[in-house]
């Protein structure tokens, strides 16, 4: 895998997706103290038990794909990555599920099952032209 250097994505309130150790992310959520309930992004409220006792974990890198399918239009800015690509969702340890890209599947999307490993990826510049870095996963 190689190390990437950028801007992590951020979610609707500005927070970034994920961080970086030594070139390697790992996804922020948050857990409920209240019930153990994880989701990511992160959020303040407890989406099961509605308390407001979430605090930020980083998440496990690997998981299964949970489900899967192939994008043949590109979302827009500042995604600039070529189409098609394969997207859908991972399922953690956790028993959080993480909506991604699948790095590397071109128009196969990876069977429900497979074992992918999280990393970071260039997918676009910002308005002053550093790379910002998107969460995606590849097969083990
Ligand atoms: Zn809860």
């Amino acid at each position: 895998m190689a190390t990437q250097e950028g801007m992590p994505l951020t979610d609707v309130n500005g927070s970034p997706l994920f961080t970086l150790k030594n070139g390697k992310p790992e996804l922020i959520g948050t857990k409920c103290r209240n019930c153990d309930t994880v989701v990511f992004p992160k959020r303040p409220q407890c989406p099961k038990c509605f308390t407001e006792t979430m605090e930020e974990i980083l998440l496990s890198t690997r998981g299964k794909v949970f489900s899967s399918t192939v994008l043949y239009q590109a979302p827009g800015a500042p995604f600039d990555g070529e189409v098609p690509y394969s997207i859908g969702n991972v399922e953690l340890p956790e028993q959080v599920l993480i909506q991604s890209r699948f790095s590397g599947s071109g128009d196969t999307p990876y069977p429900i099952g497979t074992e992918v490993e999280l990393q970071a990826e260039i997918c676009g510049k910002d308005e002053a032209g550093n790379h910002l870095l998107m969460h995606t996963f590849v097969k083990v």
